[in-house]
């Protein structure tokens, strides 16, 4: 008998009108772990995301998140979310939205500690509408760390960025890693979930079609069995 996983869905499924977004959908994180979601555009990773962050419902199945529903905000406080869309006002500075952001959680990171994780001391007093999009992305990330999650769950991290600024950024998913801080990641690229992932869960048309340690699934997309994009 292992430990409680921090998030498990099981047969979780979710419909949008006639669309199937999700159809019995499994997987679980444990403790430090992190679990990349990796498939196509349309495959549900999204969604599934939804379910664990309680932005949405399933219609069948179960979701639990670090023992609790995900519905409830006591539990949602001890989530980290970086997502896609998340859009910040563009008016404050750096520093004035890590202070901002703390000010929610009881015990906070620091904010230079965070600054100094994300690496953006220099950009303190930066406005984010000048921030370019890698920077906007740390930025996004360190709001996403500073209350300390028990657990942490990042929307496609690198879609859009350049080379240098997605190589940064997953030095600094590593990093919080070696801290010992569990993640669900979305992506669509096979090199970034292999680069970062201890476990990846493959979904296709809202089911899981493959789960294995990043080598696993390698050996089985050059066997052509799985076909992904890379960067
Ligand atoms: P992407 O990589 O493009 O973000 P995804 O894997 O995250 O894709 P989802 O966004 O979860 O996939 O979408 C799964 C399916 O549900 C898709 O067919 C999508 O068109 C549909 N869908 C998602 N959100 C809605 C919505 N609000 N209304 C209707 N259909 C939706």
């Amino acid at each position: 008998q292992g430990m409680a996983p921090l998030a498990e869905l099981r047969g979780a499924s979710k419909r949008y009108g006639a669309t199937m977004a999700l159809e019995g959908l499994d997987f679980r994180v444990g403790r430090g772990e992190i679990v990349a979601l990796l498939g196509p555009n349309g495959a549900g990773k999204t969604t599934a995301l939804g379910l664990l962050n309680g932005r949405l419902s399933a219609d069948s199945g179960r979701v639990s998140l670090l023992g609790g529903d995900p519905r409830d905000w006591r539990v949602r406080q001890r989530l980290g979310v970086m997502l896609q869309e998340a859009r910040l006002p563009d008016q404050l500075r750096v520093g004035e939205y890590l202070q901002l952001f703390a000010s929610h959680y009881p015990e906070p990171r620091p904010i230079d500690e965070v600054l100094a994780l994300t690496g953006l001391e220099a950009l303190v007093s930066r406005r984010h509408d000048a921030l370019s999009g890698g920077e906007q992305r740390r930025l996004q990330f360190a709001l996403a760390i500073i209350g300390r999650p028990a657990l942490l769950l990042v929307d496609e991290p690198t879609v859009g960025l350049d080379i240098e600024a997605r190589q940064r950024f997953w030095q600094l998913i590593r990093r919080l890693r070696g801290e010992g801080l569990a993640m669900v990641l979305t992506t669509h690229y096979l090199d970034e979930a292999d680069a970062l992932a201890d476990r990846i869960v493959v979904i296709g048309s809202g089911r899981v079609l493959a789960e294995g340690t990043p080598a696993g699934i390698k050996a089985r997309a050059a066997g052509k069995r799985l076909r992904f994009r890379s960067a």
